[in-house]
């Protein structure tokens, strides 16, 4: 909320009166014609503006609609370095859930390229339950990715794990990915918003639609070039398949919000056999692409073997991404 003041307001009155009201006062601004602007944040109640506006010393007072104006003002697409990313040309990104080596990231690379893939992804830190499974390769990977994505004419997408590791990911990455897990993280939400790249967003497993939005406005106010969202399935009761893919928040990111959405159908069941059919009903709620993970060898992969597709098969949803309008 923003808070003008007559000329001949008391400031630290005002102040006082706000704090009645149960609201506080982030800055103080004053514009070049010497009004006064207060920057008002309320806590969790909401305080109805015109209580505000009988304040003594208030001259007038405009609080957003939305919580997140941002978010709705960013719009259905998102451009990748010349590649855009919207349900009108919808878009695979797809590799490895980690990146294991310099040969395999290359070969995989090369036989995902050779389908028409554009956006390679691969984790270079890994977020894993265990602190004992696979943590990623780290720096080394960063740049096995970024040279094996060259040597394609691919885009990279990696996930950042910690505000330490914003800078390397963003020298080597075009897209910085929020994984799951940190959905919340706001600092490092803001530290990657401040690398100003495009960011994919994911939706935590237990995030209400209003939490991931807020999440979004968190990287855009602090600078980020733009969002994709991504729905990966949240917490279900269900063991049959890892998590509910949740393609009502994505029809309503789409068409309602008219928001970039991405669908991970590798996350969301966790077998590889319902990849395909998530991958088109997700095209068919509105998504802009999806997110896939391949390996060439899955009973080896150091993570989530079960889930991944042979690189060869994502011709087929290739081919199935063109009839919808793209070709990518
Ligand atoms: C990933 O995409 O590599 C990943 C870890 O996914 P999520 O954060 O959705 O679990
Ligand atoms: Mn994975």
């Amino acid at each position: 909320m923003i808070v003008t003041l007559s000329r001949e307001a008391d400031v630290d009155s005002v102040k006082g009166e706000l704090a009645g009201l149960g609201l506080w006062v982030g800055s103080v601004e004053r514009s070049r014609s010497g009004d006064i602007h207060l920057v008002v944040g309320q806590a969790s109640t909401h305080v109805d503006p015109s209580l505000v506006e009988r304040v003594a010393g208030v001259s007038s007072v405009s609080a957003p609609a939305s919580s997140h104006p941002r978010v709705d003002a960013h719009g259905p697409r998102l451009d990748i370095g010349g590649i855009a990313i919207s349900p009108a040309s919808p878009v695979v990104v797809s590799g490895p859930c980690a990146v294991e080596s310099e040969e395999q990231i290359f070969r995989i690379a090369g036989k995902l390229a050779e389908v028409g893939v554009k956006l390679l992804r691969g984790g270079a830190y890994k977020p894993r339950t265990s602190p004992y499974a696979f943590q990623g390769h780290g720096r080394s990977a960063l740049a096995w990715l970024r040279a094996a994505a060259d040597r394609s004419g691919m885009k990279v997408v990696t996930e950042v794990l910690s505000e330490a590791d914003v800078e390397p990911v963003a020298e080597h990455a075009d897209v910085l990915q929020i994984g799951s897990r940190n959905m919340q993280a706001f600092s490092l939400l803001k530290a990657v918003g401040r690398a100003k790249k495009p960011v994919l967003l994911k939706r935590s497993m237990a995030a209400t639609v209003e939490e991931w939005l807020l999440a979004g406005e968190y990287l855009l106010s602090h600078g980020a070039a733009g969002v994709v969202f991504c729905e990966r399935g949240v917490r279900g009761f269900d063991p049959s398949t890892r998590n509910l893919l949740d393609l009502g928040a994505v029809a309503l990111l789409s068409h309602v919000y008219r928001l970039p959405v991405l669908v991970d159908p590798s996350h969301a069941t966790g077998r590889r056999e319902l990849v395909m059919p998530l991958a088109r009903a997700a095209l068919a709620a509105g998504a802009a692409g999806v997110m896939v993970e391949v390996h060439d060898d899955p009973a080896k992969a150091k993570s989530d073997g079960p889930q991944a597709l042979a690189p060869e098969s994502l011709a087929e949803l290739m081919a199935h991404m063109s009839q919808k309008g793209g070709a990518r």
